[in-house]
């Protein structure tokens, strides 16, 4: 591996001509300068080796999580993401990691259209830190937005990732066709940031569903005082999450399973027709999964009848 010097590796992989519009400074100087139009976002979020992701994951796969977990995050928001920027930690510089980091990183930001502005480098256990900036809607979809009778919906389908960091630590390795495309799911999450976009005049609340449904639908009830009933039938699975572990496992990783990135949120039940029209246009499945009510905490009802839910989602501390 050639050596390769901080400001090398700075400009051979993350600096980028193109200048685009409303950047008045980028990577190179002390800081970045940016033109706000209005109201900004702004979200960060680290992960670590060996705790968000396995060490030994694939690079490109790292830069992606790395940026998608923010854009989940402005996605939640109803907001537009612009701008990124990066603190690096590496064991080492290694270039064909390097590369392939960058190449994760850059295929997202540019379908987003993001632009990297700035970052820092520094030796250490592989952590990564993105920050996004972006342009708020005119009314953000807050945690607090939730009100009773609001239908509660979700995006996609739930316990797919969870569902592959399961087979992640199988001995011998999962080798069927469900088990590859679920662990293609958990280690190329996609933002839902066209829905958030969309949902921004039409839905109350938002969140991304990155601790687990419990856990986050828990924040919405929480900020919104209120609380929810959800109808365990109506949970979005994939094919391959019931086919590699079942019905019962696969409900349990849909309520409880973190790293989804859906978005699950709240709106007038009389938004659902505007709701479908969305989904349609975006070809995104949006399941309605249950409501907000009066009280606090979550019911998970099977056939009508509450049932005991499983813990709540990932917690660090
Ligand atoms: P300083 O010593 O002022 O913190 P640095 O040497 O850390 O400056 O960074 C030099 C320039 O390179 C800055 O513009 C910084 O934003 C940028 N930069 C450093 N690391 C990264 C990175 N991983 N990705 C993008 N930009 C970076
Ligand atoms: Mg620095």
């Amino acid at each position: 591996m050639p050596k390769l010097g901080e400001f090398e590796l700075i400009e051979r992989y993350f600096h980028r001509e193109a200048a685009p519009k409303g950047l008045k400074l980028g990577i190179g100087d002390d800081a970045a300068i940016i033109e706000a139009s209005g109201p900004m976002v702004v979200a960060v979020d680290t992960i670590v080796a060996g705790i968000h992701f396995p060490s030994g994951h694939a690079p490109d796969a790292i830069g992606h999580r790395a940026l998608a977990i923010n854009l989940s995050d402005v996605a939640a928001m109803g907001a537009e993401p612009r701008w990124a920027t990066l603190a690096l930690t590496l064991p080492e510089a290694d270039s064909d990691w390097l590369e392939g980091f960058a190449e994760g990183f850059f295929a997202l930001a540019d379908r987003f259209g993001v632009a990297l502005i700035g970052g820092d480098t520094t030796r250490g256990a592989l952590t990564v830190t993105v920050q996004v900036l972006g342009d708020a809607p005119a009314a953000p979809l807050e945690r607090a937005g939730g009100r009773v009778g609001d239908a509660i919906f979700v995006s996609g389908t739930l316990g797919d990732s969870a569902a592959a960091v399961e087979l992640l630590g199988r001995a011998p390795p999962d080798t069927s066709a469900a088990g590859a495309r679920l662990i293609e799911r958990f280690s190329y999450p996609e933002p839902r940031v066209a829905l958030g976009r969309a949902l921004a005049s039409v839905a109350h609340a938002a969140i991304d569903v990155s601790d687990g449904l419990m856990a986050d639908l828990g924040h919405i009830c929480e900020a919104s005082r209120c609380g929810a009933k959800i109808d365990i039938a109506a949970l979005p699975l994939s094919p391959e999450l019931e086919s590699a572990l079942g019905p019962e496992r696969a409900a349990t990783l849909a309520l409880g399973g973190g790293d989804d990135y859906e978005l699950c949120f709240t709106a007038a039940p009389e938004q659902r027709p505007a709701i479908r029209r969305i989904a349609r246009e975006l070809g995104l499945a949006v399941s309605e999964i249950g409501r907000l009510v009066d009280g606090d905490g979550l019911t998970v009802l099977r056939n009508g009848v509450p049932m005991a839910a499983p813990a709540p989602g990932y917690r660090h501390f």
